[in-house]
């Protein structure tokens, strides 16, 4: 039957697109259902490569304005032309959503645009330009990822009062800039426009930024944003906003105190939530959790509907691209009868301020909480002559290792190369290595990785 599959997968993010062309790998006739005209979803799209990309142009910027005269160099009239930044970031988007697209056509993976609806335990209908197509499944994947939440009194207008979507698309430096919430989304958006001059005010309900992170590298890099012209209000919320004219207008509430505050812009970016409401899950018994709003799925993603698994920011854990993607791969393996799964001990998880914030395993509070015994290492990059020779000395790398069995439990860097550096200590735990196996392994010279190696090795003193 020409529309019927072994799998058809609903969404085209980094989990229903890396599924899509694992399982075509492992010879399962695939399909992939994405509403939007681009592939690759969220990430690609409005997530992870659009806002690198912005950092990354806003961090030439603030370079060549600030560093380059300290390395002997010498620049005329620093200026950015924010269309043209904006352009570029277009264009990158668009080879990576192209290449994704190649990608699934060089796999035989059958693409069909539309609004996809269960209708049935293998039934999918899909919606597309006021025309219905019906196809069917032996198994489907629900990859449809997450939206941004919109707490009461803060509803996004898309021009004053913005999601992170919209604040990727600006024409121009906004002054004043508010953001409610000091998650990472916010840290790194924040991170672009105060780069580019705009004054960046983070209002947080927690009493820190960045709650999740190891409370020393939460701390170093509040102070660090503060010296770099973050503006923090923490244990403040947002109790409403409004918008008059082209400004919002924002109440806060701190220690019983009230106050209002007036923005050019202002971000909420206090979160996502699970996109269930298209799919029609109850009709099928695809059971959600009431709080949360996500799927429930085993420990093989599988939901309560046999052949129905669902994977990404559609089910509990980090809302990340790579935990996406691994879930996927992961729940092809499984459909096509192998043993996929994912290790959740051994996600990494990225801040990409400046300088970044990289880390993998428990924190020392988790740790701690745990009554685990252990012992710590850490190294500053003002000790690593790479770091030196770049004048990015700021930061440190801290090894969380078991007391008794050396084991690694934890690694946190906050410093410049911390994304790149973090794949050593993921790899690490993944192969359950000791800090001394780290610290007795020849790094090159001078690196940034080097650091690494002397936090294993202060583990022991
Ligand atoms: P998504 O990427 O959300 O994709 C879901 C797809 O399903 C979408 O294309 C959607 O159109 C489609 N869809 C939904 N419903 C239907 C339907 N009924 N029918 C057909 N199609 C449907 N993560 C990182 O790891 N690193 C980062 O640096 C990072 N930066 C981020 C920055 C921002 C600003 C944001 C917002 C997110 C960022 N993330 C980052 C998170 C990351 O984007 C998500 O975790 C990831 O995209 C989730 O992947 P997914 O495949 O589950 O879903």
């Amino acid at each position: 039957m020409a529309n019927r599959y072994d799998l058809v997968i609903i969404g085209s993010g980094p989990g229903g697109y890396v599924a899509a062309v694992h399982a075509a790998q492992l010879g399962l006739k695939t399909a992939c259902v994405e509403k939007w005209p681009r592939l690759g979803g969220v990430c690609l799209n409005v997530g992870c490569i659009p806002s690198k990309a912005l950092l990354d142009s806003s961090e030439y910027f603030h370079l060549a304005k600030v560093q380059l005269a300290s390395h002997g160099i010498t620049t005329g009239t620093i200026g950015m032309d924010v269309s043209k930044m904006m352009a570029r970031k277009e264009q990158v988007v668009k080879d990576l959503t192209d290449n994704v697209k190649k990608l699934l056509e060089n796999h035989k993976v059958v693409i069909l645009q539309g609004t996809a609806r269960l209708a049935g335990k293998n039934r999918i209908t899909v919606d597309s330009a006021g025309k219905t197509e019906t196809i069917e499944a032996d198994n489907i994947i629900l990859a449809t990822g997450s939206a941004p939440v919109a707490p009461a009194g803060l509803a996004f207008d898309g021009k004053t009062i913005l999601s992170s979507t919209e604040i990727l698309k600006l024409d121009a430096v906004p002054g004043r800039l508010g953001i409610v919430g000091g998650g990472y989304i916010g840290l790194e958006l924040g991170s672009v426009w105060l780069r580019l001059g705009s004054q960046v005010t983070v209002i947080e309900m927690l009493p820190e930024i960045a709650s999740s992170m190891d409370g020393q590298v939460r701390r170093r890099l509040q102070s660090l944003l503060k010296k770099q012209g973050f503006t923090f209000r923490l244990g403040t919320q947002v109790t409403r906003a409004t918008v008059a004219g082209d400004k919002a207008t924002v109440v806060i509430e701190s220690d019983g105190k009230s106050e209002t505050l007036e923005f050019d812009k202002l971000l909420v970016s206090v979160g996502r939530r699970p996109l269930t409401q298209e799919l029609n899950l109850e009709a099928v018994g695809v059971a959600t959790d009431p709080q949360t709003g996500f799927v429930r799925v085993d420990a093989s993603l599988h939901t309560s509907v046999a052949g129905i698994y669902a994977i990404g920011d559609l089910v509990p854990g980090p809302m990340l691209a790579h935990k996406a993607s691994a879930e996927g791969k992961a729940a092809a393996e499984i459909i096509a009868g192998k043993p996929g799964e994912v290790n959740y001990d051994a996600i990494p998880s990225i801040v990409y301020t400046a300088p970044e914030v990289a880390s993998v395993g428990l924190t020392e509070e988790h740790v701690k909480k745990l009554g685990i015994p252990y012992v710590t290492g850490a190294f500053p990059f003002a000790g690593a002559g790479r770091a030196r020779c770049l004048g990015e000395t700021e930061g440190f790398v801290k090894v969380i290792a078991h007391k008794a069995t050396d084991r690694i439990l934890g690694v946190h860097i906050i410093g410049a190369r911390a994304a790149e550096m973090i794949a050593e200590a993921v790899l690490a735990l993944e192969f359950g290595a000791s800090a001394e196996d780290i610290a007795r392994t020849v790094h090159g010279h001078p690196t940034f990785a080097e650091a690494l190696m002397e936090a294993a090795a202060a583990v022991r003193k």
